[in-house]
């Protein structure tokens, strides 16, 4: 992590050297207001929270929900084209039925009969199969519809609550978009005016952080992004402002240092304050040698 910082720090360091154009002290303040701009962007979603979400997953959960509604009633129709199927077979059988009965009044000898009496035994089977079929596939039909049912409810539920939450976004934007558009014009502006390769880093880093910044001040001796103390001769650097200087532990570019309000000094002591009370320590030292 150090390391990283550190090749990171040489690097932007490097490419200061090269661009003129603007001092060090303007390009961190054009990527502070990008900062200020972009944090306000973040807020407004925020504020937005999980909805946009929600409502993108109960969109996702009626298109789920209307797929299979439709798988289920291709189903109850090809059920339906099975039934009508049977009763044909039927109708077929019924036929052969009363054709065989003639035969029957025709035949030589006993064992015609018998063949034919076999045969409008066998049709007789073949519809009683059918309606056998029949019965089955109607009780598959009505359970298929039990299921269509209860899909078609949650998927009247589900439409109802996408309604509300659409609504409730649909406000909540209309609340915050004339800021969001007046803060992407403003975006768009100090894009402009930032330099290209700190832009670079500036989008890695905010990629990376969990809180959105990317470029932070330093206060009460600590890092603004990660709250790691920054040493007194590095926070003089930044003072200085002749050269980009990133934060040793996150990374973070670090445009300045806020001073301390009168009694802030006095706080509760964190590492910050332990170490300027050292090199204070050691400053005292040195003068009375
Ligand atoms: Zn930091």
């Amino acid at each position: 992590m150090l390391k990283k910082s550190v090749v990171e720090h040489i690097q932007i360091n490097k490419l200061m050297a090269t661009a003129t154009d603007t001092t060090i002290a303007q390009k961190l303040e054009a990527l502070m207001k990008l900062q200020g701009i972009d944090s306000s962007l973040d807020n407004i979603l925020k504020v937005r929270g999980d909805l946009p979400e929600e409502v993108r997953d109960l969109e996702d959960e009626i298109a789920g929900l209307e797929t299979r509604l439709a798988k289920f009633q291709g189903e109850v129709e090809n059920f339906n084209i099975q039934i009508n199927n049977y009763r044909n077979a039927k109708k077929d059988s019924e036929k052969l039925i009363v054709k065989y009965k003639e035969q029957q009044m025709n035949v030589r000898n006993n064992r015609e009969f018998d063949a034919v009496s076999k045969e409008i035994e066998l049709q007789g089977l073949e519809m009683e199969i059918a309606d056998k079929r029949i019965k089955e596939i109607e009780f598959k039909i009505l359970n298929k519809n039990d299921e269509i049912g209860g899909v078609e409810s949650n998927l009247f539920e589900r439409n109802k609550d996408l309604e509300i939450k659409k609504k409730e976004l649909e406000v909540i934007i209309a609340e915050s978009e004339e800021d969001e558009q007046k803060l992407l014009k403003d975006r768009e502006k100090a894009l402009k005016s930032a330099d290209e390769r700190l832009l670079k880093s500036y989008s890695k880093l905010r990629d990376n952080a969990r809180n959105g910044l990317a470029v932070v001040m330093v206060s009460r001796g600590a890092c603004g992004g990660c709250f790691s103390s920054v040493p007194p001769q590095r926070q003089t650097d930044i003072k200085d402002k002749k050269k980009i200087i990133v934060c040793e532990h996150c990374g973070r570019i670090l445009a300045g240092v806020n001073d301390p309000l009168p009694g802030e000094v006095k706080e509760k002591k964190t590492r910050a304050t332990k170490v300027s009370a050292a090199a204070a320590a050691a400053a005292i030292a040195a003068s009375a040698e």
